[in-house]
């Protein structure tokens, strides 16, 4: 039995026999070919592209009718690569020129811009190789006529362990057959990623070797909840899977029972519990698992693989649609929160060295008025169709807010001039997660209607442990005193005067803090579909007053690892089911 850790990805923990999928699928013979057979090679190139596009077309197509038209929209960049002029001018010429077969000169142009993806320091475009290869595949498969393995038509369930899935692949996995997946390389940010939590699928990525660890046939046990791989578990790891598995399935239907009973602790004080979305179908997920709102919608996700930016209308029908499945329930609509590790065609502007405390976010907004402006207008035209909310990210100083609040201000008159309608007292509230924030919150508290603590990145701007470097991952925790004493400096400021208080950040989906969260005063959490309903249990489970005893005693600590023994410790206590 070998035990693997990767990153955690999307929930769940499954057990199977492995599937084995080699990065390189297709053997590419270098052949050279004779100059008369030049045009009929010329001809078979374009047949491939063409059969190719017809697939990407067509998956796109399925994808965005099965889940949705911005998960569709993944393909768009596959699309552009197989009709870019400048791409199929190279392909061509290495063909007529060098007289390369067209398999190689396929090859040998698309692992090169693979490559060169790859070697960009910005995390986010060089997971887009992965699409790239894609492509390459797509096209050999058509040039080559060699099979690629299909998983469309497994028989038996099982688990993919891949050196990567492409978001195609992955959009097109069998739910019912393909249990989890395992890939040795991958990131948060994946599209990948996204696609798999999005269908529900367990899955750790970033595992760097378990290709070359697990072979085909090989009994292996994802855990998508701790980022494990176990494989040829012995007897009790497979009995201890069993049973979380069981405990996991009868915790899920109590936990469903709970759907429809308010958030609010045993001595009745009510809780908002919102969710936090990428697209806005996710607001399903969210109401299925009783969310009363949503406090966080990372509209980014709208530029990603985009070749052009979204108009104001493809914003606008983004957040009617979200609106409109809320039925009256509050959006918080998060301004773009671009850059770092989240790129648009734009970010090559931008070579940045430390690109987490770059041209980032509300800065990079702020660069962009053409771009903030559009976003800005649907957002206020949203307000017209249901209760709305703007937020403005990585907010470091006031004339920062400032000068977000009076672009909004202008857009605002210019709405008002074109007789278009609008909610003029829309919410405008501002993300906390900086620490120059916190300590200013009570500056910014007469600013802004709301404050939402984003902890995913003070914690990493406190602590200075980049969010996702797994090498660090020991030292990033929300427990260190720094971040709690922030944290308190950020309720301190609310409470006076009288500003909402959400944390919207993963540690108001993690069970140990609630209490704490709780008994700060915070009055929104807003959390990950997935957690939703275990969220809920926890702050039924406390009194305002367990919770405050339980905050007062945590400060008493000077490091992070007293605080979570004791805030772990208090969790199995109060709820030992959802701890064991
Ligand atoms: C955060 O930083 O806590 C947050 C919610 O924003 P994101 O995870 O999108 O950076
Ligand atoms: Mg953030």
């Amino acid at each position: 039995m070998e035990i693997r850790k990767g990153i955690a990805v999307s929930p769940g923990v499954a057990i199977s026999g492995a599937i084995v999928l080699d990065s390189e699928q297709f053997r590419i013979p270098r052949r050279s070919i004779e100059p008369p057979e030049i045009p009929a090679e010329l001809a078979r190139f374009q047949a491939a592209v063409e059969r190719a596009l017809a697939e990407v077309r067509g998956l796109r197509e399925r994808v965005a009718t099965d889940i949705g038209r911005k998960l569709g929209a993944i393909f768009d960049l596959q699309d552009n690569l197989l009709t870019d002029p400048e791409v199929s001018q190279q392909i061509r010429e290495l063909i007529e020129r060098e007289r390369y077969a067209p398999e190689y000169a396929v090859s040998t142009v698309l692992r090169g811009y693979a490559r060169k993806l790859l070697g960009l320091p910005n995390r986010y475009m060089s997971e887009r190789s992965g699409d790239v290869y894609d492509v390459e595949k797509r096209l050999l498969r058509h040039l080559i006529g060699a099979k690629r393995e299909t998983l469309g038509t497994l028989t038996e369930p099982a688990i993919i362990v891949a050196h990567d899935l492409s978001p195609s692949q992955t959009a097109s996995l069998d739910r019912t057959k393909i249990l989890a997946f395992a890939t040795d390389i991958g990131g948060r940010t994946s599209h990948t990623a996204i696609v798999a939590r999005a269908m529900g699928i367990p899955a750790v990525v970033g595992l760097k070797t378990i290709t070359a660890d697990v072979a085909g046939g090989d009994s292996v046990i994802v855990d998508g909840n701790r980022g494990l791989v176990i494989i040829n578990p012995d007897a009790v790891a497979i009995a201890r899977f069993r049973e979380a598995d069981q405990r996991f399935r009868r915790m899920e239907k109590d936990l469903r029972d709970l759907r429809d009973l308010p958030a609010v602790t045993l001595d009745g004080r009510d809780v908002k519990l919102w969710g936090n979305i990428e697209f806005p179908h996710d607001v399903e997920g969210c109401l299925a698992r009783g969310a009363s709102g949503i406090g966080l919608y990372r509209t980014e996700f709208l530029y990603l693989d985009r070749g052009q930016d979204p108009t104001e209308e493809d914003h606008f029908q983004a957040y009617g649609e979200a609106i409109d499945l809320l039925k009256g329930r509050p959006l918080t609509i998060r301004t773009c929160d671009l850059g770092a590790d989240k790129f648009t065609h734009l970010s090559g502007e931008y070579d940045e060295r430390n690109p987490f405390l770059g041209c980032r976010s509300i800065r990079f907004s702020l660069q962009h008025i053409g771009l903030f402006k559009t976003q800005l207008r649907a957002i206020l035209r949203a307000s017209a169709l249901g209760p709305t909310r703007a937020m403005f990210p990585l907010i470091t100083n006031l004339k920062e807010l400032r000068q977000a609040k009076m672009l909004l201000a202008d857009v605002r008159e210019d709405l008002e001039e074109e007789g278009v309608p609008f909610d003029p007292d829309m919410k405008v509230g501002i993300m906390i997660e900086v620490p120059s924030a916190a300590i200013m919150a009570r500056y910014f508290a007469r600013e802004c209607d709301f404050f939402s603590v984003g902890t995913n990145d003070l914690v990493q701007y406190t602590l200075a442990v980049d969010r996702s470097n797994e090498s660090v991952a020991s030292m990033y925790t929300p427990g260190h005193p720094a971040v709690l004493r922030l944290i308190k400096t950020v309720a301190e400021a609310a409470k006076e005067a009288g500003v909402e208080l959400a944390v919207c950040g993963e540690m108001a989906g993690d069970p140990i803090y609630v209490p704490v969260l709780l008994g700060l005063g915070v009055q929104v959490f807003s959390v990950s579909p997935a957690t939703l309903l275990e969220i809920k249990k926890v702050i039924r489970s406390y009194s305002m007053e367990q919770a405050r005893e339980i905050c007062k005693k945590a400060f008493q600590f000077d490091s992070d690892r007293e605080v979570d023994a004791y805030l772990g410790e208090i969790g199995r206590r109060m709820l030992p089911e959802m701890f064991a």
